[in-house]
């Protein structure tokens, strides 16, 4: 019978290293974008002659709202780039910059909404 306590704990250690992993797994469960992607978002209109910041350590984007009005520039463009600052840090200023127009055109109706909606 010793094998088969010997199965009993194996099944039980098994139960136990995935409840561990569970636990260990961020939790994104709860709904919202904005609790999704953990990032703080700020209006800060006066960030010197530049149209957004982006702060990978404490994940806070700050966009420049008023030059963009004064400039006539997209929100949306910077929020996208700033976000894929955040979510991809090691990669080069130009490749971002290539890179944002082309994520705008995919982003649908209601992810575009909100995006807007994170800085009102
Ligand atoms: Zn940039």
């Amino acid at each position: 019978m010793s094998s088969d306590s010997n199965q009993a704990f194996k099944k039980f250690a098994r139960k136990v290293s995935q409840i561990h992993r569970a636990a260990s797994r961020p939790s994104v469960s709860r709904g919202s974008a904005k609790r999704q992607d953990n990032v703080v978002y700020k209006t800060d209109n006066k960030l010197k002659g530049s149209y957004g910041e982006t702060d990978l350590d404490n994940k806070v984007v700050k966009v420049n709202k008023r030059l963009h009005k004064k400039d006539g520039e997209s929100l949306l463009d910077t929020i996208v780039h700033e976000r894929m600052h955040l979510k991809h840090p090691k990669m080069h200023e130009r490749t971002v910059r290539k890179l944002t127009p082309k994520k705008v055109k995919t982003l649908s109706k209601k992810a575009r909404k909100n995006l807007y909606a994170k800085f009102r």
